[in-house]
Order: structure tokens, then C-alpha cells, then sequence
């Protein structure tokens, strides 16, 4: 599990979340101890993704957002990881596991605020 030094409150959490499903993934299907350059990749575009939401910190789970942000080959890659790992995280982090599946049951506003996006907000904190 990693944090990520740019994302803010539950956009860290959900990068937690991601970062820890690619780990076990790559660690049971390209047996390495640390990350598989190719996943690494993974992450570094999923924190991408995150920072750049237009949702911000009121980011819907990705399988429920009316945008699909993700280019089809990490999506693809993403789509493997979230099978793989999606029933082995309730043993490994429970906690993460259960936030990610009541957020799921939220309901979606099918509009972002604009300027929400914690890139947006990152940027703007940094010219103050
Ligand atoms: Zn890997």
C-alpha cells in the first residue's frame, strides 16, 4: 500500500486503495517482490487519473462514474487488477475493502463541480 505525496483526504485513501490491489496483483501474477516496471506504470497513470478527476474529492468509485477517464489499455490492465484483487482485499485490508464498497452504493451526481479537481485545488494552493 502507498501514498501518494500530491492527492488530498479521500482521493490519498482511494489511491491507497488502488495502489494496494496493483501490488497484490503484480506480486501473484508477475511474482516479483517489489513492482513490475509495467505496473509501476499502472500506478504512476492511476495517480494521474486521480489528481486530474474532475470529481475532486467527491470522485464516484471508477465502475460507477458516468466518465471513463482511463485510455483503453490501462483500463484494461485496471479492469485485470480490480477481479484479481477486488475479493482478496476483504482478507488483506479489510478496512479499505469495506470504505470502497459502501462508497459504491453512494449515488452519482452525473455532473462534477467545476474546479473540484485535486490538481486544480493543488495548484491553486501552491500560487498562494
Ligand atoms: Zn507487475
Amino acid at each position: 500500500m502507498k501514498t501518494s505525496d500530491i492527492l488530498l483526504g479521500k482521493l490519498n485513501t482511494e489511491f491507497k486503495t488502488v495502489s494496494a490491489m496493483i501490488e497484490i496483483y503484480c506480486k501473484k501474477n508477475h511474482h516479483t517482490h517489489s513492482l513490475c516496471p509495467e505496473c509501476q506504470t499502472l500506478m504512476d497513470y492511476a495517480e494521474i487519473r486521480l489528481d486530474r478527476c474532475p470529481y475532486g474529492e467527491n470522485k464516484p468509485t471508477c465502475n460507477t462514474c458516468p466518465i471513463h477517464c482511463y485510455k483503453p489499455e490501462p483500463k484494461e490492465q485496471m479492469r485485470l487488477v480490480m477481479r484479481f484483487s477486488g475479493p482478496r482485499m476483504l482478507l488483506k485490508h479489510p478496512i479499505l475493502a469495506i470504505r470502497h464498497l459502501l462508497s459504491e452504493k453512494r449515488t452519482v451526481n452525473p455532473k462534477p463541480s467545476p474546479h473540484c479537481s485535486n490538481r486544480h485545488i493543488r495548484l491553486q494552493k501552491r500560487e498562494k
